[in-house]
Order: structure tokens, then sequence, then C-alpha cells
């Protein structure tokens, strides 16, 4: 466990922590306000890193709230006449907003997913899962999700300037 030497806040682990030039800043922002140049020299980070960074302080793309931006799951069982679908739903949001999509679909499992043989399975496993991700907290960097959802759409980038 190591101390923010901006804010003071405990940083549990190394992955949730900024590491900087032989300490461990508990956000980006934490690290802008100790150390101003940072910026400069995080830039000179990987691509995708910095990028994902960008996203992850930036604004929502559902309600432009600031921050904790990321890739976040939740999850929908549906059945109709004893046939199952079952999906992870990702989706690029503040924590706010994953919060209320956990709920959402949440909320459809309960009332239709039961109807089908697998339904009555799955039903239960994946209220348990939104419900899960309703109380992890909100991520403080960017997570291996949205660094892989970056590097896709440089690749994509790639592909339509080509
Ligand atoms: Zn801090
Ligand atoms: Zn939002």
């Amino acid at each position: 466990m190591e101390i923010c030497p901006n804010c003071g806040a405990f940083v549990e682990d190394d992955n949730q922590g900024i590491r900087f030039q032989n300490s461990t800043y508990c956000s980006v922002k934490c690290l802008k306000e100790r150390i101003p140049d940072a910026e400069v020299i995080l830039e000179n980070q990987d691509p995708i890193e910095k990028q994902a960074t960008q996203i992850h302080e930036g604004q929502c793309p559902i309600c432009g709230r600031l921050g904790s931006v990321d890739i976040y799951s939740s999850y929908r069982v549906m059945s109709f006449l004893f046939v199952t679908t079952f999906q992870t739903i990702p989706e690029l949001s503040c924590w706010r907003c994953a919060v209320k999509a956990k709920i959402k679909n949440g909320l459809i499992t309960l009332f239709i997913g039961w109807w089908g043989t697998a339904g009555i399975i799955l039903t239960p496993i994946y209220l348990l899962r939104n419900l899960f991700g309703c109380i992890i907290p909100a991520t403080r960097k960017p997570s291996k999700k949205l660094k892989e959802f970056v590097k896709n759409q440089i690749e994509i980038n790639k592909i339509n300037n080509e």
C-alpha cells in the first residue's frame, strides 16, 4: 500500500494508482496538481494509454459528466417462449450511467429472464452480476477494456484513412 503524495489518500495497489517518478498518485488529477509538467511527460507515453486517459478523464458520452468514463458492462437475460438469450452489454459511460444501465437491465432480467429453462438458471446469476457491478466503485484509471476499445478505434481510423 502506498500514499498519494498530493492528497494523502491510500493507494491500495499499483494497479489502481498512477506511477510517476517513484511515487504513486491516486489519480491523474493529483499528479497534475503536484507536478504541472507531468502532462507533457505523460503525453510522451504510449498513445493508447494517453487516449484512454483522456477518455477516462473526459465527458461521459451519455450524460456529459466529467470523469471515471470507462467501459462498464451490464447483464441481461431475456426469455421468450422458452428460448433464452443472455448478453453482456459493454458501454462507454461514466460510473453513474453504468449503474443506471445495470439497474435497467437488472429489471428487464427480473421481469422477462425467467420464462425459459436456461432462464431459470441464468436469471439469478445475471441479477447478481448487475448487483455486484453496482457495488464495485468507479475505475480510477482506464481499465484494460477501455484500452482495448481505444486500440480498436485507432485500428479503425487507420483503415478509414487508407
Ligand atoms: Zn491523491
Ligand atoms: Zn454519464
